[in-house]
C-alpha cells in the first residue's frame, strides 16, 4: 500500500473488528481522518479505558468494571436461579424479555471436541464451585440450539441433575405471530415434543 506508515497501520489495525475487510476498514479510516477526528479520539480514549478496566464478573463472569456484575450485585435478584448461557449478549436478550429475575453464568462458548473447546475452557470448574455452594436450587440451560449448544446443556444437565438441582432447557417452538407453514420440521417437531397443556 502506498499510504503513510500510521494509515497504514491503522487501516490494519480496524481490520480486528468482526467483518471488516481491507476495504471496509479504508473507509473507517479515511472517515474518522476527514470528518469525525474529535469522535475518533473520543472513540480511542473509550477502547483504551473499556480494555484496561473491564474486566469478568466473579459469580456470572460477565464483563464487568467492578468485581461483582450490577445482576449479582442486585439484592432483588433471586440468587437460587441460575440460568446458563454462551455469551453475554444473551443475558441482554433474556433481561429484555423482563421474564426472568434470577441470576446467570456466561460459558464464553460452549464445548466442541474438534475446535479443542473443553469443560475448561467454558468455566465448568467456576461453576461447579457454584453448583456445591449449595445457594443453586435449579439450573436453567439457555445455551444455542446448535448441535455444540445442545452437547453444552446435556454436559451440564448431568454434573447439576448429580447434586439434586432441578435443571431444565428452555424450550424452542413457534414463535409469537409466527404461521406454522412457515416454520422448519425441526423447530416443529421440538415445539410438538414440549408442548404445554392450556391453562
Ligand atoms: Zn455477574
Amino acid at each position: 500500500m502506498s499510504f503513510s506508515p500510521i494509515l497504514n497501520q491503522l487501516i490494519e489495525a480496524l481490520r480486528c473488528l468482526p467483518g471488516v475487510g481491507p476495504k471496509s476498514a479504508q473507509r473507517m479510516a479515511f472517515h474518522l481522518l476527514e470528518r469525525d477526528r474529535a469522535k475518533a479520539i473520543k472513540l480511542a480514549k473509550l477502547i483504551q479505558q473499556a480494555m484496561e478496566s473491564i474486566d469478568h464478573c466473579q459469580l456470572c463472569r460477565s464483563f464487568s468494571e467492578n468485581a461483582l456484575c450490577n445482576i449479582c450485585a442486585n439484592p432483588q435478584r433471586d440468587r437460587t436461579q441460575l440460568c446458563i448461557l454462551e455469551t453475554p449478549a444473551d443475558v441482554l436478550a433474556i433481561e429484555q424479555s423482563g421474564s426472568y429475575k434470577g441470576r446467570y453464568f456466561v460459558l464464553f462458548g460452549h464445548l466442541s471436541p474438534i475446535d479443542g473447546i473443553g469443560p475448561e475452557d467454558i468455566g465448568i470448574q467456576h461453576l461447579l464451585e457454584q453448583f456445591d455452594s449449595g445457594e443453586i436450587q435449579e439450573v436453567i440451560l439457555a445455551t444455542n440450539a446448535t448441535v455444540e449448544g445442545e452437547v453444552t446443556a446435556h454436559y451440564i444437565a448431568t454434573l447439576s441433575k448429580q447434586r439434586q438441582i432441578k435443571t431444565s432447557r428452555i424450550a424452542y417452538g413457534v414463535p409469537i405471530g409466527g404461521e406454522l407453514e412457515f416454520i422448519d420440521s425441526s423447530t416443529l417437531a421440538r415445539a410438538l415434543a414440549a408442548r404445554g397443556e392450556i391453562l
